[in-house]
């Protein structure tokens, strides 16, 4: 008898799993069937870090009627490399957590949906069909080596855009501290010939985008901007899941 109720607990068990394995990848709740990746709570909040009206030369959110002819009142005297920037968010809860699970700890199920966000995000931009290559920002490495991946890389292989191709010719060749709260000046020098282009790149003549994950300065992409423009390339984008930094820097 006993045996018996242990083999039908058993069973139960695996009939349970077979129905109830969906979990909300954000706050672990278990999910019905219809429900992907996240429970309605979570999509709701991951909604409110989603934009569409950011600006489009430094990120950051603004609404329509913030947009300047130079970008916007925070960025307008700025300078960068990259000609313009698209975003699928803005790094606040709960996007922030699942970025930061998601270059930490778990990096395949929530590949799709993070990938998902900035494909949506490059098709509402003005330049996605004049992309030849798309880039993942490097990481120096040593980094790579400790990290076992490039979240940026994952994403630029995982992107499905049929003109535009994958080159991963831009290396980080010199370790930088890692982004503490600095101002874009002092990033700006710390990163100061850590990228290079590798040899037999095929940049001349070509626009690309730029792939990372947060873009808090804008530092990185800028100095990756840079070397990509000295190598000839012609108009040079970015595309982050998520701009941080909403404040002037
Ligand atoms: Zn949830
Ligand atoms: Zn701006």
């Amino acid at each position: 008898m006993n045996k018996l109720l242990q083999a039908t607990g058993r069973y139960l068990k695996t009939i349970g799993r077979l129905f109830w394995h969906n979990y909300c990848l954000c706050c672990n709740c278990e999910t019905s069937e219809e429900d992907e990746y996240f429970c309605p709570d979570c999509w709701s909040k991951i909604g409110f870090c989603l934009v569409d009206s950011y600006c489009n030369r430094c990120g950051r959110e603004i609404s329509v009627f913030g947009k300047l002819p130079g970008g916007c009142a925070k960025c307008e005297n700025e300078s960068f490399y990259f000609d313009s920037i698209a975003c699928a968010g803005i790094y606040k809860s709960p996007l922030r957590e699942l970025i930061l699970q998601f270059k930490l700890a778990d990096k395949t199920r929530l590949l799709p949906i993070l990938t998902d966000f900035i494909q949506k995000a490059i098709y509402r931009t003005d330049f996605y069909d004049i992309v030849d290559y798309i880039v993942p920002v490097p990481l120096h490495w040593r980094k790579r080596f400790q990290r076992g991946f490039n979240q940026s890389e994952l994403i630029a292989k995982n992107l499905k855009i049929s003109s535009m191709l994958f080159s991963n010719d831009i290396v980080k060749v010199r370790e930088t501290p890692s982004q503490t709260a600095v101002s874009f000046e002092a990033r700006r020098k710390n990163l100061e010939g850590a990228f290079a282009v590798r040899k037999g790149h095929n940049f001349d003549g070509k626009n690309v985008c730029l792939i990372d994950d947060v873009k808090t300065t804008g530092a990185t992409l800028n100095e990756c901007a840079k070397v990509l423009k000295e190598a000839g390339a012609g108009k040079v984008f970015g595309l982050v899941l998520a701009v941080a930094g909403q404040e002037k820097y």
